[in-house]
């Protein structure tokens, strides 16, 4: 396989978006650069606003007749501190050198996307189709992707590019997650006046969270209390605690036993205790697992073994637009691009997984012409 992919470019590409701020909801100025880029290489660019921020939608026309259109897709915000970012490239490294994260989540992935279609326009490759989704505020809990209009995407097979790690990782699993906001209602009374005709709030909260199981329960199955806010003063029993937590698993029997004992503790807890519990739950995103003997999986692992990547598929505890992609009938293959350490002030990407992460999309968007698998809507 020739190489087409221009290191040089991709490299300077991935920069610049490093020097566009682009934390969630406030994509507008990475929409603008992500849109001339893809327009230069021949693509209809349309921007789908929503309540919040919008979706960039981009088609690029196949050269070839019959043959199914590829979905790329990665997100354009990243995870905060990104202000003032500093990086340095040393030893073939992109890293950030200051108090902030780099934002190679998910910048690296988009500047490879952009680096594949630039050579493909370049080189005249023939191709199927290609429908290009950037999504937005993804790691505010995947809005973009919950408010794309799925009736205007052709593709029934996409790429995500968004986990981290050496490229090769394909994830065939992610959990389903729910949180829920607890809310604990004591009774107020003077702390040092009549204290025992106070009801704590913060001690019925306290015996919950003793109670209710977290961490890792089980190798699919996860929970954790991450907020908790609650009264006044120290001289009033306390009247009010919320606590915020979220439960995580592959298993959706599994996830549903947990909720129930986490649930009805609270709720026994605050009867004995006579407080009350309010419990509103969300799901923020579904369950996937591809099949081992799924065309399209083994069609990713063709690809990654003509780039002389052995692929590796693995389970994922994090949800991505990959969740809601397949939630809608599209088999989405979440790939790992080669970022590291992201969400972190020490994250970054080596430059020969910032190279082989475009090679890969690339490979795939030739070899989609020859996918034999022909799925009914
Ligand atoms: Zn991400």
């Amino acid at each position: 396989m020739e190489n087409l992919i221009n290191t040089r470019r991709l490299v300077d590409t991935f920069t610049d978006l490093i020097n566009i701020n682009s934390p969630s909801f406030q994509e507008g100025l990475m929409g603008d650069y992500i849109e001339a880029r893809l327009k230069l290489s021949g693509f209809r660019v349309v921007r789908r606003q929503y309540d919040g921020s919008f979706n960039l939608i981009a088609h690029g026309k196949g050269t070839i007749k019959n043959s199914l259109p590829l979905m790329l897709s990665a997100h354009m915000d990243t995870i905060e501190p990104t202000e003032g970012i500093r990086y340095e490239v040393k030893n073939n490294i992109i890293r950030t050198i200051g108090n902030t994260v780099l934002g190679a989540d998910d910048k690296s992935a988009v500047a490879q996307i952009l680096e594949a279609v630039t050579a493909l326009k370049e080189t005249d490759v023939p191709h199927g189709g290609i429908e290009i989704v950037f999504t937005s505020a993804e790691e505010k809990g995947l809005h973009g992707a919950k408010h794309l209009d799925f009736k205007k995407i052709k593709s029934r097979h996409a790429i995500v590019l968004d986990s981290a790690g050496k490229v090769g990782k394909i994830v065939v699993a992610a959990p389903t997650h729910i949180t829920y906001e607890m809310h604990i209602i004591g009774k107020p009374a003077h702390a040092g006046i009549e204290p025992e005709k106070g009801v704590s709030a913060i001690k019925v909260a306290a015996e919950i969270i003793t109670k209710a199981p977290d961490g890792r329960i089980n190798r699919e199955t996860t929970a954790n209390i991450g907020i908790i806010n609650g009264g006044g003063a120290t001289n009033v029993v306390s009247k009010q605690v919320a606590i915020r937590g979220e439960i995580r698993s592959h298993d959706p029997v599994m996830l549903k036993r947990v909720k129930n004992t986490i649930f009805s503790a609270a709720k026994s807890i605050a009867r004995m205790r006579k407080a009350k519990v309010f419990i509103e739950e969300q799901t923020e995103y579904q369950a996937f697992r591809i099949n081992e003997a799924e065309p399209f999986l083994r069609f990713m692992d063709e690809v990654l073994k003509e780039c002389c990547i052995r692929p590796e598929h693995t389970l994922t505890g994090g949800g991505s637009d990959a969740n809601i992609l397949n939630q809608h009938g599209i088999v989405a293959l979440n790939l790992s691009n080669g970022m590291q350490k992201v969400h972190s002030h020490e994250e970054y990407i080596h430059l020969d997984d910032l190279y082989k992460g475009s090679l890969v999309v690339l490979q795939a968007i030739r070899k989609m012409t020859g996918f034999p698998d022909r799925p009914q809507r």
